[in-house]
């Protein structure tokens, strides 16, 4: 068997043709594996597809026998073509029959065939189908034909996606993918079913074959150095991607300038393909490799050369005049389900929220700010989910559980009928929670708790009254930043804080200052790369340094709550001083107003938050200066573990109920109670976990701000509980000198012995 032609230019090309025209699907297969035969001077040419995963059915032949087609069917691994299928590597055999896989089907009447060469078809690195030829005479096909056969396998795989090939499957009746059950960790409650779709949507590629090499190397070449310029440009933006994603990075420039990698898609330009075919040719050999390996590192590396790819996919899509083709900027289904390997607060932002029902993502951690958005949003998310952009498609029916961190991709019916019937006991949970909206948030033995909710964005507002939460403790006035592609207008921010007000009416509202740097940087920020961002240049430190962006705020923060009381708090504080310089430029645009004679607030209350743990140690004098303090126990906590909140091998180490943290915690609420006048809240996200708010209850603290979806389970766990009895336990568990590593145990023995209400959404 020989080329018909110097190369599978011309091939390619006739199979498009074929492709494009007006006639049956079935029809178009036909002729196209009568082309490749023809062209390749080969005997036979079968194409086989993978019809449900486990399956693979002869759909078309040129040399078979014609009664087979849609007759023979193949178990994965099963024969040499279902070796292929398994392995997702190609066969070169003289003679097939001597092959151990041989399985010889007689309806086929292949036995006169001894030559074989199969290729998989791959999609994105997942086998679709097996395209074969095979020649009577004995021989070994050569390196060139088997990688132009690879080259035509892509073509068609692109085919075999298209909606008419996927018509033609269901009208015969072939089944559909299969189910994956995979597991997580849930970060945020609610089950979701919906639509999947993939952040880094997969770029379709619209041209294969190209006729000028050299001109498409120099397009290679020219995106290649875009791509080294973005991931340089990314590196010095560390907080745009998401925590962690610096080593990546950092691997990610390494393996931009691998020769190797280059080399392998120079070759298929050679060849005759587009630049963007020869990417995508070897991302999808890569995709294979990776879905092979086991080696969690080695595997970890091939997902980086995959991302790459993308990106290289994106300057090259950009190039032909395409715009970005990010699944943000197209129109989201209604209830759709996000997948991601990462996403970094900012990017999850640029989404319709009203159309997300749910978020998956392959990283991510507890408290991680795109965790906390997805909160603020009320969208359930799972992350730590291994491989779960590799087994999911864009438009797949997922179910995905937030709680128990399950993620069910194309669920078989009976399943996604429980699930259903889940959700809708859900709803009646909800409903009880919505039945208590109204009810005091009063102990058993009669200590009344306020119970506030930490909120950033508009959307968070209407939990307010549905809830019928006290007020807002934490209004997180950096989401409003993250959400924009520039700076927010003192005019705009103004709207934002006068609507928060509004809503909230009567009920307090305690605003903190931006919160920006970290994981937390906005789009139209450059930030420079730093060590250890979590605790560098962030927060109020920002505010101080830089002081024009707070003098902004702070006019719209006065002018907003003009004629009522304006509540305002200063992050990540480390030093009394801080407090008392932001305080002081405070003061100084109220005598600003003051001298334009603009109206200003009826009265103002001066907070901070305690999220550093060296603030422990200036307690008295910064009871005696702020007017509240709010403990932010999501940052104190990594502070005092020296754990990255973000960072998903360290985020879980610690447990929140761990006796040290404990013990610190007593101790404020003690200081606290003792200065009156001066109330201390927790706003961390653990104020808002039934268990948790029940220690922090027992620990003496009465004013809890926490994520809207835990009012109900908190107020419902109040309204179940002893404070008095607990508390003089919970004083047993910290007095014990070997106490274990967390008060989780004995806390939810307690809860069981005395029937507290641990209902979670
Ligand atoms: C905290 O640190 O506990 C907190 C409430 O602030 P954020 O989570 O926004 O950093
Ligand atoms: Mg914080």
């Amino acid at each position: 068997m020989t080329f018909a032609s110097p190369g599978p230019r011309v091939l390619l090309r006739r199979l498009r043709e074929v492709m494009a025209e007006q006639e049956p699907a079935q029809q178009k297969l036909d002729r196209i594996v009568q082309l490749i035969a023809a062209n390749m001077v080969a005997e036979v040419c079968s194409l086989y597809v993978l019809v449900d995963d486990e399956t693979l059915e002869l759909f078309a032949s040129e040399g078979l026998n014609p009664q087979a087609v849609h007759r023979v069917r193949l178990a994965v691994g099963e024969g040499l073509v279902g070796v292929i299928a398994a392995t997702a590597e190609p066969l070169n055999l003289p003679q097939a029959q001597k092959h151990p896989a041989f399985h010889y089907l007689p309806e086929t009447g292949e036995e006169i065939y001894q030559s074989f060469l199969g290729v998989p078809v791959l999609r994105g690195g997942t086998v679709s189908g097996v395209l074969v030829v095979q020649n009577r005479q004995r021989r070994r096909y050569s390196e060139e034909e088997r990688e132009a056969l690879e080259i035509i396998a892509m073509v068609l795989a692109e085919f075999l996606a298209s909606p008419e090939v996927l018509s033609l499957r269901e009208a015969l009746g072939a089944g559909r993918l299969r189910s994956h059950h995979l597991r997580g960790e849930g970060l945020h409650p609610g089950i979701a079913i919906g639509e999947a779709v993939l952040h880094e949507s997969r770029i379709p590629i619209r041209r294969f074959e190209a006729s000028d090499p050299l001109a498409e190397r120099d397009r290679l070449h020219e995106a290649l150095g875009r791509l080294r310029a973005e991931l340089e440009r990314l590196r010095r933006h560390p907080g745009l991607a998401g925590s962690g994603h610096d080593a990546i990075l950092e691997t990610m420039s390494m393996f931009a300038a691998d020769a190797g990698w280059i080399r392998r898609m120079e070759d298929f330009i050679r060849l005759g393909l587009t630049a963007e075919a020869a990417v995508a040719r070897v991302q999808s050999d890569n995709r294979a490799r990776m879905l092979r390996q086991s080696d969690p590192y080695l595997r970890a590396r091939l997902h980086d050369l995959d991302d790459l790819s993308w990106r290289l996919l994106r300057i090259l899509a950009r190039g032909n005049g395409a715009s970005a083709p990010e699944a943000a900027r197209k129109p989201l289904p209604e209830g759709a389900i996000l997948f991601a390997r990462s996403m970094g607060p900012a990017e999850l932002l640029e989404y319709d929220h009203r159309r997300l029902a749910g978020l998956v993502l392959e990283e991510g951690a507890r408290l991680a700010h795109v965790t906390l958005v997805a909160r603020a949003l009320g969208l359930p998310l799972v992350a730590g989910v291994e491989g779960a952009t590799d087994f999911v498609e864009s438009g797949d029916t997922v179910i995905i559980d937030g709680r128990s961190g399950e993620v069910h991709i194309r669920p078989e019916a009976d399943l996604l009928e429980s699930w259903r019937n889940r959700l809708a006991l859900r709803d009646d949970v909800r409903r009880r929670f919505v039945r208590l909206k109204d009810a005091p948030a009063v102990s058993k033995d009669g200590v009344r708790f306020e119970l506030f909710i930490n909120a950033g964005l508009p959307a968070d507002l209407e939990h307010l009254d549905t809830l019928g939460a006290d007020g807002i403790g934490l209004f997180r006035t950096e989401m409003d930043f993250l959400m924009r592609r520039r700076l927010p207008r003192r005019g705009e921010q103004e709207a934002l804080y006068r609507a928060v007000l509004k809503t909230a009416g009567e009920r307090p509202v305690l605003f903190r200052t931006l919160d920006i740097g970290a994981d937390k940087v906005p789009l139209f920020m450059s930030n420079a790369r730093e060590p250890n961002p979590a605790m560098g240049w962030r927060a109020i430190r920002i505010g101080l340094d830089r002081p024009g962006l707070l003098k902004l705020q702070f006019r719209a923060l006065l002018a907003a709550a003009a004629g009522r009381t304006l509540s305002v708090m200063f992050p990540m504080v480390a030093d009394i001083g801080e407090f008392k310089a932001a305080r002081a430029m405070l003061n100084e645009q109220m005598r600003l107003f003051e001298r334009l004679r603009r109206p200003l607030p009826d009265k103002l209350r001066v907070g901070v938050m305690l999220e550093v743990p060296a603030l422990l140690w200036q307690l008295p004098a910064l009871l005696q200066e702020a007017d509240f303090v709010s403990i932010g126990t999501n940052d104190l906590m990594q502070f005092v573990f020296a754990a990255d909140r973000a960072n998903p091998r360290t985020a879980r180490r610690y447990d929140p109920l761990h006796p040290a943290m404990l013990r610190l915690l007593r101790d404020v609420a003690a200081a606290g109670a003792a200065r009156k006048g001066v109330p201390v809240s927790v706003c961390g996200d653990m104020a808002g976990d039934p268990l948790e708010a029940m220690v922090l209850a027992g620990l003496g603290f009465t004013r809890l701000s926490m994520p809207p979806a835990g009012i109900g389970p908190v107020k419902a766990m109040i309204r179940s509980l002893d404070v008095g009895r607990l508390r003089s336990e919970l004083h047993q568990w910290l007095a014990e000198p070997s106490a274990a590593c967390s008060v989780r145990e004995p806390a939810a023995r307690f809860a069981r012995a005395h029937g507290i209400d641990m209902l979670r959404l």
